[in-house]
């Protein structure tokens, strides 16, 4: 069996029976292989994709036009923190995939602090049933902070309103970790 990367597990915990007009946050856009993904699970729906970096967007865009154009995709150049502004009617799921954007001068990464502010905006926002996914990579400083803080974030959660997962490989240190959060019905 082919051994699935670390961002088609945490798909995996987005599942694939989305209502097809759902709403669905990407919340780290970089090249675009995430937002592309999202768009189909919602093809009557629409997909809000942010980043920072005007080069995400570029990338992005352009992976979309190579695939054929997706009309149910909104890029949205500004800080995931920012998503209510945006997004107002709830959403039904949400994916952030942390660090830097592949290929780029790793300059620029996503921050512990603005991190877990956007990730605790999200899952308070999300709708019930739905799921906020995060891929964390702790194998450079400021990833070892944002994991840190997320998983006090995560284990601070009541169990009657989330389900709170912890995805990792054991034998690896600092290997790319997984946290996935569940609003209960
Ligand atoms: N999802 C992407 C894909 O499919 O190619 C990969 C994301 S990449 C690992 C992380 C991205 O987060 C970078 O493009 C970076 O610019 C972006 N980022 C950093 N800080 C951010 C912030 N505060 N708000 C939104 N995006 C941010």
């Amino acid at each position: 069996m082919k051994t699935r990367s670390i961002t088609e597990v945490a798909k995996e915990f987005l599942g694939t029976d989305l209502p097809k007009d759902g709403v669905i946050c990407d919340f780290t856009m970089g090249g675009g292989h995430d937002t592309l993904y999202l768009s189909d699970l919602v093809p009557e729906g629409k997909v809000y994709a942010f980043d920072i970096q005007p080069l995400a967007l570029e990338r992005t865009s352009r992976r979309l036009e190579e695939a054929g154009g997706r009309s149910n995709v909104e890029l949205i150049l500004d800080s995931h923190e920012n998503f209510d502004r945006y997004v107002t009617g709830g959403f039904d799921a949400g994916m952030f995939n942390l660090g830097y954007l592949p290929t780029s001068d790793h300059v620029v990464t996503t921050k512990a602090e603005t991190t877990l502010a956007a990730v605790t905006k999200a899952v308070e926002q999300v709708k019930v049933g739905g799921t906020v996914v995060v891929v964390v990579y702790p194998g450079h400083p400021e990833g070892k902070r944002e994991g840190e803080m997320l998983l006090e974030f995560a284990a601070s959660l009541s169990d009657k309103k989330f389900d709170a997962t912890y995805y990792r490989l054991v034998n690896i240190p600092d290997c790319p970790f997984i946290l996935a959060f569940q609003k209960r019905k």
